[in-house]
């Protein structure tokens, strides 16, 4: 076993996981039933999470929406506050601008998975500690792995940076593809600073391009 997954596993213990489903190896195929359940047993552990200092101020634990057999899944940054106060991330004025774009792409919010990087509102919305990322992290790693997307789209760089576990510029990165094991990813701007620099819009739009040629190549292939 490789000294990542033996990390990951032991973290999952330390959350009151018991047993695994075997079947949620890389690739495997799984039954839309099976990916809902598990996502739910994950979310019902984040909801009882205390690993960190955020549980004391957070109103609800924003663990993720969308379906759990998306193929484009989306990642931002932490709740504000309005999506600790609703429990559902991007629910905001970033948010609306979020479900705008899906909407351009022509999709809905149902059609893919919304989550956040941090699982809590960090207070005054400040920005998510590195304690604070490292603790959350099993949590996205687990819903991707559950989800088994053909494109992740980071929005900003906290996203970006916590998923890849490195720093980045993101202006030189957003629209540049990654790869986070073995999936597509492709960081862009955050709508946060879209609502704050609109003329950036362009530059997002251009990159949700190259998600939707990415998709409909993959959904195209033999
Ligand atoms: N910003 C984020 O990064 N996530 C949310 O859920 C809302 C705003």
């Amino acid at each position: 076993m490789d000294e990542e997954l033996a990390a990951e596993l032991a973290l999952l213990k330390e959350f009151g996981f018991t047993h695994l489903d075997v079947k949620a190896g890389r690739g495997a195929q799984r039954a839309p039933d099976d990916q809902a359940a598990l996502l739910a047993e994950m979310g019902a552990v984040a909801r009882a999470c205390e690993k960190c200092r955020l549980a004391k101020t957070r109103t609800n634990v924003v663990y993720g929406v969308g379906n759990p057999n998306a193929d484009l899944m989306f990642i931002g940054e932490a709740p504000g506050r309005d999506e600790d106060l609703k429990g559902e991330p991007f629910v905001g004025r970033a948010g609306q601008l979020l479900t705008d774009i899906i909407k351009a792409m022509k999709l809905t919010r149902d059609d893919v998975y919304i989550a956040n990087v941090i699982k809590c509102r960090p207070p005054e919305n400040r920005n998510p500690e590195p304690d604070e990322l490292e603790e959350c992290r099993p949590f996205i790693r687990r819903q991707i792995e559950i989800i088994q997307p053909k494109v992740i789209v980071t929005l900003g760089k906290f996203a970006l940076q916590s998923l890849m576990e490195r720093s980045y510029a993101i202006t030189a990165a957003r629209g540049q593809w990654l790869e986070f094991n073995g999936v597509k990813v492709m960081p862009t701007y955050h709508p946060a600073y879209l609502l704050r620099n609109p003329a950036t819009k362009k530059d997002v739009w251009n990159d949700m391009k190259k998600v939707m040629a990415a998709l409909s190549a993959e959904t195209s292939a033999p």
